[in-house]
């Protein structure tokens, strides 16, 4: 495929993607996100700092090393290039990355409680695990990216991270997955926000990760 076609094909993706969290209802009231696909060598499509009625003309192309090659990107994106690109180095089968303070998932972030995989679309979406906590720091500084790289490290199968005192930073291998489990996991959050009020949600058997996979092996065949 062309140069062209992949670039042009993956911010397709991307606004489709970001239009799939507005209609899901997962963004916070400031509909704050970022989102990005990776191209090949080391570049990357990210959204310019506005995600709401977006279009695919408007996606910046950014070096990892945070040089806007083309397209124009304002100061708050410039900011959080490093956080995605953090992941991209990490996970080599990465193909996009989403930033979203939505609400219940922040709300783990904010109280720095890890949150645990106890719902279905969780366990089928990627995230058959907790989502960890990374601690704070400034956004797209040093400290902040440091963070995210440790917490990769330690936990090579995350899909996602909490950021302390900020929000949610989701990966997958292309943007329509990836938005998938932003949805799965707000729902999640909020599920388990709600099942505090009735006496806490509860842990799924120890073998539900294997039931699923045999499930969706036996769909897959
Ligand atoms: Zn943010």
């Amino acid at each position: 495929m062309s140069d062209t076609r992949v670039r042009d094909e993956r911010a397709d993706q991307l606004v489709e993607a970001a239009e799939a969290l507005f209609t899901a209802g997962v963004m916070s009231h400031s509909g704050h996100a970022n989102l990005s696909a990776r191209l090949d060598g080391e570049r990357i499509l990210l959204t310019p700092g506005h995600v709401r009625g977006l279009r695919p003309g408007q996606l910046a192309t950014v070096a990892f090393d945070g040089q806007v090659l083309e397209g124009t990107l304002r100061s708050v994106s410039a900011e959080i290039t490093a956080m995605h690109t953090a992941v991209y180095r990490a996970r080599p089968g990465v193909g996009a990355v989403i930033h979203t303070h939505s609400p219940s998932a922040t709300a783990f972030a904010v109280a720095h409680r890890p949150l645990p995989c106890r719902t279905e679309p969780m366990l089928r979406f990627g995230q058959a695990e907790e989502v960890p906590v990374v601690p704070w720091g400034p956004r797209g500084s040093d400290v902040s990216v440091r963070g995210i790289v440790e917490v990769l490290e330690r936990r090579p199968t995350t899909s996602a991270v909490l950021l302390a005192n900020h929000g949610l930073l989701v990966f997958g291998p292309d943007a329509a997955a990836a938005a998938h489990l932003v949805v799965a996991i707000e729902e999640s959050a909020e599920a388990e926000i709600a099942a505090a009020a009735i006496g806490g949600a509860v842990d799924f058997p120890p073998d539900a990760r294997e039931a699923v996979r045999v499930a969706l092996a036996r769909v897959a065949s």
